[in-house]
């Protein structure tokens, strides 16, 4: 079986990864997101298995033991990791797996597997963000701060991702995002037996 795209997309809070990621699964079939593992309780509307698998410290570092955690993180207080089990099952239905990551998992996943490609979703400017996250009106003023700054930190490692797409207008973002997944999809290591096929080698 051809080996399946890990296809990881960062972006420091407020600068419309989830959006633009809900765009992009709508215009393609060929991608799923690999649901995460996090011990940090579900938001509001977020669903069991779907958002995330919601576990206990206690269920989280147990299978971390078991060795069916791709790369984890602490981040915020909270544990957060990629499964195994995610991963497997969308690459078992043919779909490439969509990685929503933090920085520091990024950057190991990378490590692990130099062929995966990192998107990187920056915003327009840092005042631009601080303001987006104002708008949202859910923060406090301590917390826009904290974030803010945060968001500059995780900037620092965007000179790592392989692809950096500024989220100015959501659509051209979006646009962005396919253009990488289908250019990737397009590379030649990718694509192996296809001349033999189109040879009638194979
Ligand atoms: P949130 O709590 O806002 O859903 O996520 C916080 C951060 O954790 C986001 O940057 C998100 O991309 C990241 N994150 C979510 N799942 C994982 C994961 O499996 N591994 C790592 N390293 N980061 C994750």
């Amino acid at each position: 079986m051809e080996k399946g795209l890990l296809f990881v997309v960062s972006a420091p809070a407020g600068c419309g990864k989830d959006t633009i990621l809900a765009e992009f699964f709508k215009k393609t079939d060929a991608a799923g997101y690999a649901v995460s593992a996090t011990t940090r309780a579900p938001r509001e509307g977020e669903i069991n298995g779907v958002h995330y698998h919601f576990l206990t410290r206690e269920d989280f570092s147990e299978k971390i033991k078991l060795g069916e955690v791709l790369e984890y993180t602490e981040y915020c207080g909270n544990y957060y990791g990629t499964l195994k089990k995610s991963v497997d099952e969308l690459v078992l239905s043919g779909k490439d797996a969509v990685l929503k990551i933090e920085v520091e998992g990024a950057m190991n996943i990378k490590k692990m597997f130099p062929e995966a490609c990192l998107v990187f979703i920056l915003p327009p400017s840092l005042e631009v963000l601080e303001k987006r996250l104002r708008g949202r009106g859910t923060e406090t003023e301590e917390k826009i701060r904290e974030r803010t700054l945060q968001a500059k930190n995780e900037l620092e490692f965007a000179k790592n991702y392989d692809y950096l797409v500024v989220n100015d207008d959501l659509d051209e973002a979006v646009e962005d995002l396919l253009a990488i997944f289908r250019a990737e999809k397009l590379r030649k290591e990718r694509c192996a037996g296809l001349l033999e096929q189109i040879r009638g080698e194979k």
